[in-house]
């Protein structure tokens, strides 16, 4: 299926995901149609349509469905029933959405990949959770299986007495019990691929989180997270290949003295290949585009010798006037509302180009 520039991307999703994919589209002579429940979303500034309606409103989503060419999303938050029906239209499919939105399938789905991932127990009770900590030993942590996101849904277990108050932290909602990692360094792995099974994989960025929120990516990484991306890559290509995932698929790692672990994946575009619009021949945003209809891949290649790539998040917004008036530094700023703590509300990237 080749979706030729000029037809209509629909977009499940408006926030700065969607509006740096419509950014995309856009260059390539594509229009972009957003399907979100919020009343202004981010992506709609830059989009030519836009429905409002809720993710789970199987008449809209078919409407919606009907008025594009073809069918992406930009979260993977969103009820897998309703996006069913669309079939191949969808990219990527149910199946990559269903398995990244749900913890513990996501965990058994990367074992039996063949993926390294912390010792984890499925948790639905106190007493479960109890076990857990027994088995797994301290220190764990405790994630919901579903809705996570920017490290919403976790607590932490350092000691058997944490275990009640992280139960109730989680709100007792159905989720898994991890042990926490001691890694010497975060990174992922971005690969996009198509329907054939073609793929490009960018230079892995190295990624320094606070409280559970990305701060800071970095590519290429350091020589000692260097030395595990091969077995990383392998193990994003054959979870790639076993979701018959089309588009850009994101695997975060934990670099661990004995070896990669996989953290979680994201069915989508990621906040740590945002530098790769500046930062590489071909942004995460475009290749996502490209996949998705059918169109070759553009070169992955770093744009320079080095990309960071910082969050803006809450109140680190008010920056923007020194920012913008550093020279070289690429400011986003993604037209987002209420500047909330904890809310991303934009990213600055730097390109070096010298040695
Ligand atoms: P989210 O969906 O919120 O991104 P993650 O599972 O990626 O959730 O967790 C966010 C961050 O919390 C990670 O990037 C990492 O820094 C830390 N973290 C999560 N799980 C573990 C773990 N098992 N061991 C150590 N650190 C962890
Ligand atoms: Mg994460």
């Amino acid at each position: 299926m080749i979706v030729a520039p000029g037809s209509t991307i629909g977009i499940i999703g408006g926030g700065q995901l969607g509006r740096m994919l419509s950014l995309a589209a856009a260059q390539l002579g594509y229009k972009c149609h957003i399907l979100d429940p919020h009343e202004r979303p981010a992506a709609t500034d830059v989009s030519a349509h836009f429905t409002r309606a809720h993710y789970g409103d199987t008449d809209a989503i078919e409407a919606f469905a009907k008025a594009v060419d073809v069918v992406t999303y930009e979260f993977e938050n969103l009820p897998v029933g309703p996006l069913r029906s669309l079939g191949d239209k969808l990219r990527p499919g149910a199946r990559s959405l269903a398995v990244a939105q749900d913890r513990a399938v996501e965990k058994q789905f990367i074992e039996e990949c063949g993926g390294r991932v912390a010792p984890w127990r499925q948790v639905s009770s106190l007493e479960e959770l109890h076990s857990a900590v027994e088995q797994l030993g301290l220190p764990i942590v405790l994630k919901t299986r579903r809705y996570g996101y920017d490290g919403k849904g976790q607590a932490w277990i350092r000691s058997m007495g944490d275990t009640a108050a992280a139960w109730n932290a989680v709100a007792e909602e159905p989720a898994v019990a991890e042990s926490g990692i001691d890694f010497t360094a975060e990174f992922s792995v971005i690969v996009a691929r198509w329907a054939d099974g073609r793929h490009a994989l960018w230079d892995s960025p190295e990624n320094e989180h606070r409280e559970g929120i990305l701060r800071r990516s970095t590519a290429p990484c350091s020589d000692a997270v260097a030395a595990q991306v091969p077995e990383a890559r392998e193990a994003a290509l054959r979870i790639a290949e076993a979701l018959g995932h089309i588009g850009v698929l994101t695997v975060e790692f934990f670099a661990s003295e004995s070896g990669p672990v996989v953290n979680e994946i994201a069915p989508r575009v990621h906040n740590s290949g945002h530098w790769t619009i500046e930062g590489a021949a071909t942004s995460q945003f475009e290749q996502h585009i490209r996949a998705i209809c059918g169109l070759p891949p553009g070169s992955t290649e770093l744009a320079g010798t080095r990309a960071t790539m910082e969050n803006l998040i809450g109140d680190e917004l008010n920056l923007w006037p020194e920012l913008v008036a550093e020279p070289g530094a690429h400011v986003h700023i993604y037209g987002k509302g209420e500047a909330r703590p904890g809310r991303k509300m934009g990213h600055v990237t730097r390109v070096s180009y010298r040695a």
